[in-house]
């Protein structure tokens, strides 16, 4: 382990990865790809709260979980009560937020597997950046085009109330920004399309 402390990545004594050298494995991600026997890709939902990004996102990993397919499901709020319970909800936190989750889909999608993510993931910049690290074709970017007020009137976890009440800041669509995606793969409105016709609308993007 080398203990340069001039290193950026020396923290406390210990080394962090700045002569970290990235070591070739013998079984690639197409290996395992063939192995398992399907496509490994990372579907991405994006949406205000109460878009529906939960809910279709469970219904379809469900969907593709029964006809055999293996899969994962990375749920924004499920994240934040592990992984990413040190951040909050400044713009750099949710940056770090949705980069970590970036690199854990990565790492699911080179294993082989077809990860599923439901992420506000309000910049443009983080989800571009997230694409990047994707090989082409990989990331399928699902942007849930609710209108604000339709997921206002549904506030699932009562979220927009307490936003309104000056209870939670920084609440996307509120009192925080959604930049909306200019070129996502597929844009659903789910105040028009029922959970079942959107989850239909993705498996055949898939296909
Ligand atoms: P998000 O994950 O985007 O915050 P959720 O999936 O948690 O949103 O909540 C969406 C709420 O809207 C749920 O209570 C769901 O039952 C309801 N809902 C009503 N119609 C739809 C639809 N067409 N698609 C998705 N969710 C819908």
């Amino acid at each position: 382990m080398s203990q340069n402390p001039e290193s950026p990545y020396v923290f406390k004594g210990l080394d962090l990865g700045s002569e970290a050298v990235w070591h070739t494995q013998s079984v690639s991600p197409s290996d395992r790809a063939q192995l398992m026997q399907q496509q490994p890709r990372c579907i991405w939902l994006t949406g205000l709260s109460g878009s529906g990004k939960s809910t279709i996102a469970n219904a379809l990993d469900a969907t593709l979980h029964a006809n055999g397919v293996k899969t994962f499901l990375l749920d924004g709020d499920n994240v934040r009560h592990g992984l990413n319970k040190d951040l909050g909800m400044s713009e750099k936190d949710r940056a770090e937020n949705i980069r970590r989750v970036g690199e854990v889909a990565k790492l699911m999608v080179d294993a082989g597997l077809i990860v599923v993510c439901a992420f506000i993931s309000p910049y443009n910049r983080d989800r571009q950046i997230v694409r990047s690290i994707f090989a082409p074709g990989q990331f399928i970017e699902v942007f849930l085009n609710t209108p604000l007020d339709v997921c206002e009137q549904r506030d699932p976890k009562g979220l927009y109330k307490k936003a309104r009440a000056g209870i939670i800041k920084q609440f996307t669509g509120i009192s925080d920004p959604y930049e909306a995606p200019q070129a996502a793969e597929l844009e659903i409105d789910t105040s028009r399309s029922n959970v079942e016709k959107s989850v239909k609308n993705i498996l055949t993007l898939m296909q």
